[in-house]
């Protein structure tokens, strides 16, 4: 057993492995390509330890107030953002983006927690007074029990605050398993929620890889999963907790397109096109990886863009003059480059090339590619079917507005796009004809705020609901409708028709 690893979460403290052979995992910095720290992988007996301790604590925390589960959210709001400065270099040091944006992720997950203080109103349910001479009738919403939230590592704080302070106030318990290549933020999180005063066995964390996942989908007292990550295995997160009788929402992958009108201010675009393709090393589901150029924009376009993306002062999260930081592995860095390669051997034109990048002074090992653009971009090519998670920057011609919405529509995923332009007729034919979930205009990255739902379409997101808002507050409860008739004394008799008031 290693003391020293990072562990699991259960019952209002850590806890290594139940077992004596326990696994482990690596942690990496990024920056430095060095092993930082080990995380336990959790073990069938320890998944049994954290579902057993939510599923105690379930029965007090549902009964608990809305107002006072609020207020809980009210102090851990506080806490987060008085140690979000803490929060933002844990980030950075496993995750590897630069401390701004690692600040920005915390910043959007608050937003959540704030949305969450607001349970009390949020659940106020809906009566109607004389559905039936004498009759009334009621609906609530009520906590599920004991939930499951499963996390990426691209967003190792905001994507779990999409899920467990909507959970939390819903009055349910919750199980968080974050992704082993960057668990710390769990932790740190699981601290804060027992300082902001939540019960020991409310919110849970494990540590683990596919065994805990696998585990806690086919656990019994496990009522709902909520899954952010990689497209192929949220179709397995659905399709394996729905079929042991899961609620399920499964956030996938994505591919993001940005059309770019004739008419669009070149100026806007560059800036919007370089934050959303090239922040957090491309490393985000709502990343701009493709740009529709339409009509004759494109050379423009591919002039403009290349000096800045040769320009993109790449360097350690740390260090404040960076703009991009490195990816997150040695694997993932290889994939990427592999992705590169085969869009030049697949003959898209390679105008800016990262691959020779090389991390500066005392950062040589770390995971850094260099930002990459590709021009002539078809979309048979692998480049552009699949989704690359990294620093590069896909350009296609199209030649007319239809041609340019056929080829957003016609691609598996549909998570977020946006279209740039003056023209607020083809803004809104686009809005509304696009197929995706998360729509920007002159918006590069158009992430739903706390109080609206974040969620993709297609191959984007298995399930019936998005995340946060409304649709989180529908995910994390179930609804139930009373019908109520008090005594009056005058006898009716015994009625064996259907009712009808
Ligand atoms: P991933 O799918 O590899 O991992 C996500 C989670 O699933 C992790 O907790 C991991 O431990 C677990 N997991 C991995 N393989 C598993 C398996 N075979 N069986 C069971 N569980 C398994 O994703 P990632 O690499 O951590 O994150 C990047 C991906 O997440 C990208 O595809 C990105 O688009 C996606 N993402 C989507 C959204 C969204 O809102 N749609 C948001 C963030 C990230």
């Amino acid at each position: 057993m290693q003391a020293d690893a990072i562990s699991h979460y259960i019952k209002g403290q850590r806890a290594n492995g139940a077992t004596a052979d326990a696994r482990y995992g690596d942690i990496y910095n990024p920056a430095t390509g060095e092993i930082a720290r080990r995380v336990v992988l959790a073990s069938e007996a320890d998944i049994e330890q954290a579902v057993a301790a939510a599923k105690a604590a379930a029965p007090g925390w549902a009964a608990t107030t809305p107002l006072r589960r609020a207020r809980v959210m009210f102090k851990f709001k506080e806490l987060m953002e008085r140690r979000a400065p803490d929060l933002a270099a844990i980030i950075t040091a496993e995750h590897g983006k630069v401390l701004s944006d690692a600040a920005g992720e915390i910043t959007r997950g608050i937003e959540v927690i704030e949305f969450a203080c607001g349970i009390p109103y949020l659940l106020k349910g809906d009566m109607t007074e004389d559905v039936g001479g004498g009759v009334d009738s009621w609906s609530v919403r009520q906590p599920l029990g004991v939930t499951v939230g499963i996390t990426p590592f691209n967003f190792p704080a905001m994507v779990p605050l999409w899920m467990f302070p909507v959970a939390l106030a819903c009055g349910n318990c919750f199980i968080l398993k974050p992704s082993e290549r960057d668990p710390s933020a769990s932790l740190f999180m699981a601290d804060l929620l027992k300082e902001a005063g939540l019960p020991d066995g409310v919110f849970n964390v494990v540590q683990g890889d596919k065994l805990a996942v696998d585990t806690l989908l086919r656990h019994p007292d496990v009522a709902a999963i909520s899954f952010v990550g990689s497209t192929p295995i949220a179709e397995y997160i659905y399709a394996t907790g729905t079929a042991h009788g899961k609620r399920v929402q499964a956030l996938g992958g994505a591919k993001n397109h940005m059309v770019v009108m004739p008419d669009a201010d070149l100026n806007q675009v560059t800036d919007a096109l370089m934050g959303a393709a090239y922040g957090s090393a491309g490393e985000r589901c709502m990343a701009i990886s493709v740009a529709v150029a339409v009509g004759k924009i494109g050379d423009a376009l591919v002039e403009r863009l290349t000096p800045v993306v040769q320009a993109l002062h790449i360097g350690a999260g740390i260090d404040p003059t960076s703009e991009m930081g490195p990816l997150v592995t040695k694997t993932h860095l290889d994939k990427v480059r592999a992705y590169v390669d085969a869009g030049v051997a697949q003959g898209a034109k390679l105008v800016v090339d990262g691959r020779g990048f090389k991390g500066p002074q005392g950062y040589e090992n770390g995971f850094f590619l260099g930002g990459c653009l590709f021009d002539d971009v078809k979309p048979d090519m692998t480049i552009y079917k699949e989704e690359i998670f990294g620093p590069v920057l896909s350009v296609v011609r199209a030649p007319d507005f239809e041609s340019a919405l056929d080829l957003v529509n016609a691609h598996e995923y549909g998570n977020g796009t946006a279209i740039f332009t003056r023209d607020g007729d083809a803004a809104r034919d686009f809005a509304h004809r696009v197929e995706a979930g998360m729509v920007g205009i002159n918006v590069p990255i158009p992430v739903p705020m706390a109080f609206h739902s974040f969620g993709g379409w297609k191959r984007s997101l298995f399930g019936d609901h998005h995340m946060h808002g409304a649709e989180g507050v529908r995910f994390y409860t179930r609804l139930k409708t009373v019908t109520a008739r008090w005594p009056t004394g005058i006898r009716k008799g015994a009625e064996f028709v259907m009712p009808t008031m």
